[in-house]
């Protein structure tokens, strides 16, 4: 008998569960195989795909001829089966909307040939949906669903597979697209072997996590996300890392990727909440059409020294640090007044570690609009906040080099100076004015709820 692994965001060989089920049900050979589906093939993303098509060429070889078809996947997926004589189809199962529905037409198409869609594991350490209250419903707030998903616990990481029978599919297949990220933007070492490197070297440095994660002139972050989001490396193997070493930071570390697995949990029972409100009040409120002030923001040109370190980072990297995605992220909601999908499409199309569930709802957070979210009335002085997390002025200077000379007690102030730096815009707006405009536009919200 043969069988199929088809890789979607779950790109490794080692402790993937699904492939382990295909090496069983396929002892004469895998077929492994990748559809390029049109459904991601849009204006957005970029980065994204860029990312994918070198990621594809490393598994290519890695699997010594990966298949890679382009169509759709319940017309494609049955075609590669049926050419090998395949008993079933392995994959890992898939949470976002688009992806439950293609996989039930999958699985439909395959059950007329007598061939079995068979999902083993996730991306997740737990399963979204797994984790619910007392009474059967879903966790609305994190630190109860962080409690409950630590008590759930997960299984250890599988260990490795040694050899797979690899089989190739004789059916028509593709050249894996060139596809290059948007000008300026370098994409980071990828694949399994630069995942398990990376992380390992981390390691060493997570007992710090919780004193440096928030300075972003530190660098102190994993920048596993990208890792994460692809599969190069599963959390649970990250989660018996971080268990073993049992250090505060390494605590601090698993909190986090909880924060992925709740906002995947969230948008497998709000599918809703991808691209509207998870708090439906919000969309009364008063937005601006986006205009020049957009284009400043997405520059890095308003003014605002951590703001425009933030975008630019994002501009050369595909890549942002954690507190600043805050910072920038709320100057777009409550300094321009414009509605958090404008920002969150942005982000989507740049960031290399672009994951729906936490992009859009670390958005819904930040604008007041989300699960947990911080009250709207809490709103970001980019001023203070850029002081207080980057007090030397390190990240601003790192990627604003018009700033770089600016003594450390103007870099977040440019615009105190007597002389500010000539080729540095003036602030766009001014903060306290926005900020009180802000809360007049919340008064609307708060009298509809
Ligand atoms: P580390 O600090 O090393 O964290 C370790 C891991 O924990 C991360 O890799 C990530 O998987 C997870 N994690 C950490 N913080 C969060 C969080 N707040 N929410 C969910 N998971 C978290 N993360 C993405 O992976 N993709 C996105 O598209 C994304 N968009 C965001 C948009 C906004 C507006 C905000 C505020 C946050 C967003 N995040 C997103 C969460 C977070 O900023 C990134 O996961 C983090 O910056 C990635 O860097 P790191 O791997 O060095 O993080």
């Amino acid at each position: 008998p043969t069988s199929v692994i088809c890789f979607r965001s779950d790109f490794r060989l080692n402790d993937n569960p699904a492939l382990r089920e295909a090496i069983d049900a396929g002892p004469d050979g895998v077929v492994p195989m990748f559809v390029l589906d049109e459904h991601y093939w849009g204006p957005n993303g970029r980065t994204r795909l860029a990312y994918l098509m070198a990621l594809l060429r490393d598994l290519d070889e890695r699997v010594g001829g990966l298949t890679v078809v382009k169509g759709k996947p319940e017309e494609v997926v049955p075609q590669v089966a049926l050419a090998v004589g395949a008993g079933s189809v392995h994959v890992a199962a898939d949470y976002g909307p688009y992806e439950k529905g293609r996989d039930e037409r999958v699985e439909q198409a395959l059950a007329d040939d007598d061939v079995a869609l068979v999902r083993t594991g996730s991306s997740y350490a737990v399963a979204p949906g797994r984790v619910t209250k007392g009474d059967g419903t879903p966790y609305r707030v994190f630190t109860p669903f962080h409690r409950a998903w630590q008590e759930h616990g997960w299984r250890a990481p599988a260990p490795g597979v040694r050899s797979v029978p690899w089989i190739r599919a004789d059916v028509r297949t593709t050249e894996i697209p060139d596809v290059d990220p948007p000008e300026g933007v370098t994409l980071p070492p990828l694949g399994e072997e630069a995942a398990r490197r990376q992380w390992h070297a981390y390691l060493d440095h997570v007992d710090d996590y919780d004193d440096v994660r928030d300075l972003p002139g530190r660098d102190a972050t994993s920048r596993m996300s990208v890792h994460l989001k692809w599969g190069t490396i599963h959390p649970r193997t990250m989660l018996a890392d971080l268990a073993e070493r049992g250090t505060k930071g390494a605590e601090a570390y698993a909190r986090e990727l909880a924060f992925r697995e709740f906002y995947a949990d969230v948008v497998h029972h709000r599918p809703d909440t991808l691209d509207g409100y998870y708090d439906k009040r919000f969309e009364a409120m008063d937005y601006d059409e986006p205009g020049d002030d957009l284009q400043a923001w997405k520059d890095g040109r308003t003014g605002f020294p951590i703001v425009d370190a933030g975008m630019r980072q994002l501009l050369a990297e595909g890549f942002m640090h954690n507190r600043v995605r805050m910072i920038v992220a709320s100057f777009l909601v409550k300094d321009l007044h414009l509605e958090w999908t404008v920002g969150a499409d942005h982000f989507l199309d740049l960031l290399v570690d672009a994951d729906p569930p936490s992009n859009q709802h670390g958005w819904q957070w930040v604008a007041g609009c989300g699960t947990d979210a911080s009250p709207y009335f809490r709103i970001f002085n980019p001023t203070s906040q850029g002081k207080k997390f980057d007090p030397d002025g390190t990240y601003v200077r790192r990627w604003v080099p018009e700033l770089a000379d600016v003594p450390a007690k103007h870099v977040h102030t440019p615009w105190e100076m007597d002389e500010p730096p000539a080729d540095y815009p003036a602030p766009i707006v001014d903060h306290a004015e926005e900020r009180a405009e802000s809360l007049r536009r919340y008064e609307v919200v708060k009298t509809a709820g």
